[in-house]
């Protein structure tokens, strides 16, 4: 029996978009994550598809167009919910794109209401009469005060997202949270009947989240962080659409060789290539040696080719301190340098693919980015979790490949031999 698309979501950045995969496997839907819209169909039986796009710091524009580009392929997959994904800080301007993309896709789906919720309260992540807090500072003096892109400098959810979007935003506090969802469902129905097109809902604990993903049920569209998801699955399996899956985040196995590629300068990276280098063979990949990116990959190739042929995990680097990776940019430009080394590890990874390897662990956002696109990856299964927010996946393509793609500052400092260690 082919199981029906239950949930389909759009993250508006990657990682986000593995956060949110990784949050249903755990509640026990099973789960795909493309990379951008993919040309073709679904093929694989899933409950939940998490569309991933960047698009949350593109013009406004872009973004609504790329979102409603989504929502068409996930409606034509038959999703039955739709899930807008945005980051935990309510990353975004008084431009958007929060505001705009959730008005499209309401229109889109006939919609006049939603839920604006960024809580996860795991990660210390909260909101409050309509206040959002980072760990105990509001929003507007915490780190993203000065974020370089989204600098966020008010933490009253309420009037942030009343910037960005001409309708009505309301709010829905913690004493009607608390009330649990029949309180909750009958709140939402008062805004909506007074014009209200989207609710900023408080939740400070799971027990909140669970209430907020039971009131959902009937919305169209839920815009949210990934803490919402953890109610929604509850809905689907109420209704009899989802069974109880123990098996949700079992991936198949992938027999062959396994490598770690690190793209990443972030402090997290530079300790765990410090715990491999100690174990592994480990190649620096120096992007200011001579050479096209091809050669760099190929001299990295080179000595790396014993381990490979012996089975053997190996690390290969471009990871450095800040004053070396300073040096490299003052020498080619901190663009043309980043496209250097991404070029290189797209074409060491191409080519430990064709031989043999089936195992990749990435390090660095864009590293991974690039990684899966030289591989010419569209869509990833998504498996059990290695640390928080960094799950095994398989995608599947000419062969199977097990992808582990960890964004710079996440996972312990022993990440990669855990990773390693869960393949056995
Ligand atoms: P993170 O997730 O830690 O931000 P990313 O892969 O997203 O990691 O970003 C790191 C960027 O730095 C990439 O564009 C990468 O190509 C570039 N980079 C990696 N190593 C070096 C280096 N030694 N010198 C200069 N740039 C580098």
């Amino acid at each position: 029996m082919t199981t029906p698309l239950l949930l389909g979501a759009i993250a508006d950045d990657f990682t986000g978009a593995t956060d949110l995969a990784s949050m249903l496997v755990r509640a026990g839907m099973r789960t795909v994550q493309t990379i951008g819209i993919p040309s073709r169909p679904l093929d694989d039986a899933s409950d939940a598809v998490v569309v991933a796009l960047k698009s949350r710091t593109i013009p406004a524009a872009d973004a609504v167009a790329q979102s409603l580009a989504a929502l068409g392929w996930l409606r034509a997959q038959g999703a039955r919910q739709i899930y807008f994904k945005y980051c935990s800080t309510f990353d975004s301007t008084d431009a958007g794109n929060i505001g705009p993309v959730a008005d499209a896709l309401l229109d889109a789906l006939g919609a006049t209401f939603t839920i604006a919720c960024p809580a996860f309260p795991t990660n210390r992540r909260t909101v409050y009469l309509g206040h959002l807090f980072v760990g105990d500072a509001l929003l507007s003096d915490s780190p993203m005060r000065d974020h370089p892109l989204t600098p966020m400098r008010d933490a009253n959810l309420v009037r942030v997202l009343a910037r960005q979007t001409p309708r009505r935003v309301g709010l829905v506090a913690h004493d009607t949270v608390a009330r649990g969802a029949g309180a909750l469902r009958a709140e939402f129905a008062r805004l909506a009947g007074d014009g209200v097109a989207h609710a900023v809902v408080d939740a400070i604990d799971d027990d909140d989240l669970m209430a907020i993903g039971a009131a959902c049920r009937d919305l169209a569209l839920v815009t949210a962080g990934s803490g919402v998801a953890l109610g929604l699955p509850q809905n689907f399996r109420a209704a009899g659409q989802l069974p109880l899956r123990r098996d949700a985040a079992q991936l198949p196995s992938v027999p062959g060789a396994a490598a770690v590629l690190a793209g990443s300068c972030s402090a997290a990276t530079r300790r765990q290539v410090d715990a491999m280098r100690r174990t592994h063979t480990a190649v620096p990949l120096d992007p200011l040696a001579a050479g096209s990116p091809e050669a760099l990959a190929d001299a990295a190739f080179g000595q790396v080719a014993a381990d490979l042929a012996a089975s053997r995990p190996f690390l290969v680097y471009s990871t450095a301190e800040p004053e070396a990776v300073a040096r490299v940019q003052d020498a080619l430009g901190r663009e043309q340098a980043a496209a250097r080394v991404e070029a290189a590890f797209g074409a060491l990874a191409r080519r430990l693919v064709d031989r043999g390897v089936r195992k990749l662990v990435v390090a660095g956002g864009e590293t991974a980015g690039a990684v899966v696109q030289a591989l010419g990856v569209e869509s990833l299964a998504i498996g059990p979790a290695i640390d928080p927010g960094v799950p095994w996946t398989t995608a599947r393509g000419r062969t199977t490949l097990a992808l582990a793609l960890k964004s710079g500052n996440f996972g312990s400092d022993d990440f990669f031999a855990k990773s390693l260690a869960m393949l056995r």
